[in-house]
């Protein structure tokens, strides 16, 4: 069992069984717990222990990344087949986070007479604005929502598409043709989407933290085909951080990646346990939400994945709720009204809509329910 100071959130008492009362349903945040059984199923085979003399050096087998990681990532990719790795470089970040403004940096143009346009599609991942605006960079410059462009001349854009999509767990294409264009692919894994075919664009991310669910190691990583852009993230992964990604967070992972490696196909897959467990939170959210017209959610449709080789289910990431009902113009505060913390704001999108997050622990979907619930079925839902 837990130690008592680490109950989940709700929970108290020596064994944490205890609900507490006025608790809220949060499920603001993309935390993967929905993860940690998996990786409590494989405890004995996961384990990594790191002698303090292991680790020290800044460098490891190839300057500041593990050849040896390397080398299993492209291999998952192959037989995941969600992303064509050959031919292009890899980089290791502190999460894909720290690539994502690497990667504009790497993109805009030197010495161009105006700074790069960085854009996005609505609803947007919110850290791609706040990150471009803070880092303000002399050569490229937020430009909010790639709606805005469409009829412009389509030069100088760095465009982020994010596929399957964070909130609304589409999979999207470039919309703006002729940009240079940042496939961030953080969720395009079985887990969460059916992978139709594999990606194959000149810069792609990926993240540990949707993978294996370890997003307090701060792993992402990144392929690039061209090598001038390779060459600028590194200087800038150089430059901010002497290399990127922990030494030590490489060592740990390798290890799951290995775990994650042997286990395809068995039992023990992690992307049956991923698509399962999400898949099933779907379908009860879907059934609970349909039975009023107060809300709605985003349309997701069974689709063919190479992966399980089979027409697969929806099983996304998050909730991409609409307040249906006129005077609901708020819906994050509808929503917080009734106990549940959602995410509202960010996405460049109308108010009418937040974000629920589907990848926490089972206690906070369980909560969740819960609390929407009388939500739903509210008697002054026409009023
Ligand atoms: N891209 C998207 C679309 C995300 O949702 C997230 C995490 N919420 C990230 C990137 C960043 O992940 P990390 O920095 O943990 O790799």
């Amino acid at each position: 069992g837990r130690p008592m100071c680490e109950c989940n959130t709700c929970y108290t008492g020596t064994d944490c069984s205890v609900l507490l009362s006025n608790c809220s349903a949060d499920v603001e945040s993309g935390d993967p717990l929905f993860l940690e059984p998996y990786w409590m199923q494989h405890a004995a085979k996961s384990a990594v222990v790191l002698s303090g003399w292991h680790r020290m050096s800044y460098a490891t087998t190839d300057n500041s990344k593990s050849l040896e990681l390397e080398k299993h990532i492209r291999t998952l990719h192959a037989a995941v087949g969600n992303a064509i790795t050959d031919g292009k470089y890899l980089v290791f970040g502190m999460g894909s986070t720290q690539l994502l403004n690497a990667l504009v940096y790497a993109l805009s143009p030197e010495n161009a007479s105006s700074p790069a346009s960085v854009v996005a599609t609505v609803p947007y991942y919110s850290m791609y604005k706040g990150q471009t605006e803070l880092f303000n960079g002399r050569d490229y410059e937020w430009k909010g929502a790639t709606a805005k462009w469409m009829k412009s001349n389509k030069t100088n854009f760095i465009e982020f598409v994010t596929s399957p999509n964070n909130p609304d767990c589409l999979l999207y294409n470039s919309a703006l043709g002729g940009s240079s264009v940042i496939y961030d692919h953080a969720y395009y894994w079985p887990h969460f989407t059916a992978i139709p075919e594999p990606a194959d664009e000149d810069v792609m991310t990926f993240t540990m933290s949707k993978l294996s669910g370890h997003a307090g190691s701060r792993f992402g990583w990144a392929f690039i085909k061209d090598e001038n852009v390779y060459n600028k993230v590194s200087d800038y992964l150089h430059y901010n951080s002497v290399g990127g990604a922990s030494r030590d967070t490489q060592s740990r992972l390798l290890n799951y990646v290995k775990v994650i490696l042997a286990e395809i196909g068995s039992d023990g897959d992690i992307f049956k346990f991923g698509f399962n467990k999400l898949r099933k939170r779907w379908h009860k959210l879907q059934v609970l939400v349909s039975s009023s017209s107060r809300f709605s959610l985003q349309q997701l449709s069974p689709q063919y994945c190479t992966y399980f080789k089979k027409i697969r289910d929806p099983s996304p990431a998050y909730a991409w709720l609409k307040c249906e009902n006129e005077e609901d113009t708020n819906c994050a505060e509808v929503l917080m009204k009734g106990g549940i913390i959602s995410r509202g704001t960010g996405f460049g999108a109308s108010t009418r809509y937040t974000r629920l997050s589907l990848l926490k622990t089972d206690d906070h979907f369980e909560m969740l329910l819960q609390k929407l619930k009388p939500l739903v079925t509210s008697p002054d839902e026409n009023s």
